[in-house]
């Protein structure tokens, strides 16, 4: 038997979704955050969506650089880990990609490494993410290492990430802005502060470059607005086919642990997905799944292939019917939610396994 899960990408909504970073920062440039299989979606199939209509695309590491670059794109690329060794400081160069400097690390081998030719550098500053960046007491001073280092060909832009962006009102917010816009004060260069919840939300931090990831693929980034209300429109629809429905007693159980009984004659349909998917193992009975576009229960624990859904309430169902695990008429988010988690998890967790096709929806 053929895998029956797959994800459907529409790529339309790809598009409809850059519009709407267009709309909310209205002349930045655009950088396409495409890290992580473009969270799910497929590194290429992305790019070739996104590349000819965005200014930069940014992937996590230097293999996401190279693959992208192997397929022919030759659009500006930001590393955002930058390089950890003179491997990926020579590839970085060779690549013509783009790399973060957030590191004292970086620095020296910056100093003692020969380039054939040099690279372009972000400089990170970490303003309260408490992740990867320089104090930014150091921006000057750091400014002036990089610009004298014949390694770089020039310091494109100074970067920072935004810890609560997704509840916007949080003082945070407004601190990291007030930091990173003190520290850079009398640099030159680029600007860039907002992934996708500032560019919705802070319009104060969107400054020359805007960092959008998970509003291109439909995901809400904020905590207490849907995608829907935002504007945006899911990009995979996650589906898969009933490939057993079975009755049940009252008492009977499903599933491993048997930690779901029924209360009533109930009709239990069998999906071919689990979390070898990427179905997330935690979601719990009452998870909502659709079955031939009908919301549904997920009940009993998720297996490694199989889900299993309580369909007494639905009037007519077989097997080989239409499953949707999320996208268009089940948000992920929602379905995250469930689950304890955020969209960004669930969808970067499809691509391995699932067949990944593109075209208009069914
Ligand atoms: C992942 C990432 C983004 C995109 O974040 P979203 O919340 O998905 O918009 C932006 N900037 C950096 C540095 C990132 O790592």
């Amino acid at each position: 038997m053929r895998r029956t899960a797959s994800a459907q990408l529409c790529l339309g909504h790809l598009s409809a979704n850059l519009a709407r970073v267009r709309v909310a920062a209205p002349g930045r440039r655009i950088m396409a955050v495409i890290k992580a299989e473009a969270y799910g979606h497929g590194l290429l199939q992305v790019a070739e969506c996104l590349a000819p209509q965005v200014d930069a695309l940014a992937v996590s590491c230097l293999d996401e650089a190279s693959a992208l670059r192997e397929a022919g794109y030759r659009q500006p690329v930001l590393a955002l880990q930058g390089f950890k060794d003179e491997r990926d400081l020579h590839s970085a160069a060779q690549l013509g990609v783009a790399v973060t400097v957030h590191e004292d690390s970086q620095l020296r081998r910056l100093a003692t490494t020969r380039l054939q030719r040099p690279v372009q550098v972000w400089l990170k500053l970490d303003t309260g993410m408490g992740r990867l960046g320089f104090a930014p007491s150091r921006a000057t001073e750091l400014m002036a290492a990089l610009t004298a280092n014949t390694n770089v060909a020039a310091v494109t832009g100074l970067m920072t990430h935004l810890a609560c962006a997704d509840t916007p009102h949080r003082p945070e917010n407004a601190t990291q802005l007030a930091r990173f816009q003190a520290a850079t004060r009398h640099l030159p260069g680029e600007r860039s502060l907002a992934n996708s919840a500032a560019i919705l939300a802070l319009p104060n931090t969107h400054a020359d470059w805007v960092r959008p990831g998970i509003m291109l693929y439909g995901g809400s980034p904020l905590a207490d607005q849907s995608a829907a209300a935002l504007g945006l429109h899911p990009v995979m629809t996650l589906t898969t086919r009933l490939i057993g429905i079975h009755t049940l007693m009252p008492g009977e159980a499903v599933g491993y642990g048997a930690t779901w009984r029924s209360e009533r004659p109930s009709r239990v349909g069998v999906a071919a997905i689990g979390y070898a998917d990427g179905y997330p193992r935690h979601a719990p009975s009452g998870t909502p799944v659709l079955v031939r576009g009908q919301r549904v229960p997920l009940i009993g624990r998720v297996s490694m292939d199989m889900i299993t859904v309580d369909l007494t309430d639905l009037e007519t169902v077989q097997v080989g019917d239409q499953v949707t695990l999320w996208g268009q008429g089940l948000p992920v988010d929602e379905v995250a939610m469930a689950a304890g988690t955020i969209s960004y998890d669930l969808l970067c967790r499809v691509h391995d396994r699932v067949r990944v096709t593109t075209g208009p929806m069914s």
